[in-house]
């Protein structure tokens, strides 16, 4: 696998003119791919590129728009098998959760964006002063200027990039510069579905040089900007300085809480799922488990079972269950969490290390299960993107609650328990995007996705997103033909 020309700009593939930049499969460590990155001057001819495509595309019906949309879903439904591999090789991913959940995820997104670019709501136009008709449109911005993280590369690109055109909006996309290949073929397939040259561009770049160019360009009209709080709040900064509209996805320390008159078997079946899926490497992962007294024990030791059992191995393997971290430098990350965790008296119960077998290639790291952490320790607090749950006791639900609601994030929860009034409860106090009841992790086209507090702000997917996507425009028309209106007597009253 190699490939030289690592940008989608005005609908063909092209040769950046930045620093040459390797793309690196995660589970061994080999070059996959390389070229040049994105530089200031790509993100000018993207933009560019947007730009000139944009009246052409606000200017067609929703249905044109809609018809080109499904038949780019009906392409990725042909390239399916290519896109589950790359995005595998490329994101370290076991090729279960890349075939099983990525890919068909992405089409059935596309596939609800086509229907959903039908079905722009406003209010129905009314006489509300009595002497104009007033009407909503709903209007696009323009140039969207979106970034985009390494975990999902595939979906993450469709969350940004459907929406938007959707509604009307072109689109320039970075993605994270260690996983662009997804994005490209995504954009290859709308291009071959007919979406016109320039409606989506794609630029794989590092962040600080073509990132910062995307969300600076004054003719970007808004930054959608999926990634971690700390580099969202300097996008928000910059952004701020011109103005700008922006849309945040951030990180997240999703609470995990088991009341006790929960079904044991189930919380720790859940609990593992949410904690591992894609190496813990989820914004929304189970990371802080939250158990009542009575359940603790058996919930640590069930979960320890379950972890015993999850297969670790090459991506490619449909019996491999977890793969690689994205990089060395993050598994050093996740290692030196753990290791801080332990130094300050938690109990590391089962992990928090490099498996042996896999530590001189690729970045794999074991399932890891820790409980004796205190509630303001870094483990708890900070976001960890490694597959580690943290387990800790509580005794009253107001102090579960409490605990569940005590970091800085607020993207997503679940609560654990046959109790309709105590799951209600839960759902209404805990501040977060989503809260699961009795699951931990599904997410659906049709409902939104997005944060709470230092999570960040607006929706991905469902028809919520358009909220993100277009303005709104008041439109006032004056329905009594009088060149004399009474309103003008407060202001002047000249015969
Ligand atoms: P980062 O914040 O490090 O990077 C995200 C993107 O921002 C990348 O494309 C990166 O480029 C780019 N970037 C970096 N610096 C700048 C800059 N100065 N200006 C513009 N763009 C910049 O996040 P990660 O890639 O490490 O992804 C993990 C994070 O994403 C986690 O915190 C996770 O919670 C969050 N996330 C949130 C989701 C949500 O829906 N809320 C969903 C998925 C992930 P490059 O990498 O190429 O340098």
């Amino acid at each position: 696998m190699g490939q030289e020309q690592l940008q989608f700009i005005g609908g063909a593939r092209r040769s950046g003119s930045g620093a040459r930049l390797s793309i690196i499969a995660p589970a061994t460590g080999a070059v996959i791919a390389s070229g040049a990155g994105a530089n200031a001057a790509d993100v000018e001819s993207a933009v560019t590129a947007a730009r000139a495509a944009f009246p052409g595309w606000a200017g067609l019906t929703p249905g044109a728009r809609s018809d080109l949309m499904h038949e780019w879903a009906r392409i990725l439904r042909v390239r399916a098998g290519d896109l589950a591999a790359i995005e595998s090789v490329n994101a370290g991913k076991p090729i279960r959760l890349a075939a099983e959940f990525d890919v068909p995820g992405t089409i059935d997104n596309t596939a609800f964006f086509a229907g959903a670019a039908r079905h722009l709501e406003g209010k129905a136009a009314a006489e509300y002063s009595g002497d104009h008709t007033s009407s909503i449109r709903r209007e696009p911005h323009g140039v969207i200027g979106s970034i985009a993280p390494w975990n999902y590369p595939l979906q993450m690109a469709a969350w940004k990039i459907l929406p938007a055109v959707a509604a009307g909006n072109t689109v320039v996309l970075k993605p994270s510069e260690l996983t662009p290949l997804s994005s490209l073929l995504f954009a290859e397939a709308a291009a071959d579905a007919g979406v016109p040259p320039g409606v989506i561009n794609v630029l794989t770049g590092t962040g600080g040089e073509a990132g910062q160019a995307l969300v600076e360009h004054p003719a970007v009209a808004m930054v959608s900007f999926t990634g971690s709080t700390g580099v969202g709040k300097r996008v928000a900064a910059t952004a701020a300085g011109a103005v700008k509209r922006v849309h945040l996805e951030l990180g997240g320390k999703a609470p995990f809480v088991v009341f006790d008159d929960a079904d044991p078997e189930a919380a720790a079946r859940g609990a593992v799922a949410g904690a591992l899926i894609n190496t813990g490497q989820d914004c929304t992962a189970a990371t802080r488990a939250y158990v009542q007294r009575p359940l603790f024990e058996e919930f640590v030791g069930r979960v320890a079972d379950l972890m015993d059992r999850v297969v670790l191995g090459p991506v490619e393997n449909p019996e491999t269950d977890m793969g690689p971290l994205i990089s060395r430098a993050h598994r050093d990350k996740v290692l030196g969490m753990v290791e801080r965790a332990r130094e300050s008296g938690a109990k590391i119960v089962r992990g928090g290390r490099i498996p042996e077998h896999t530590s001189t290639a690729g970045s794999y790291f074991e399932p890891t299960l820790i409980t004796g952490a205190a509630q303001d320790s870094e483990i708890v607090q900070h976001e960890i993107f490694g597959p580690v749950l943290v387990v800790l006791p509580f005794d009253s639900d107001d102090e579960a609650i409490a605990l569940a609601n005590d970091t800085v994030y607020g993207l997503a929860a679940s609560a654990w328990s046959r109790d309709v009034f105590r799951t209600q409860r839960a759902s209404r106090e805990i501040q977060a995007g989503c809260v699961w009841i009795n699951d931990h992790i599904p997410i659906i086209s049709e409902m939104p996705h997005g944060g709470y507090k230092s999570s960040g702000f607006g929706k991905d997917m469902s028809a919520y997103a358009f909220e993100e996507y277009t303005n709104i425009k008041h439109v006032m028309s004056d329905i009594t033909g009088t060149a004399h209106k009474p309103w003008h007597d407060i202001i002047f009253r000249a015969g």
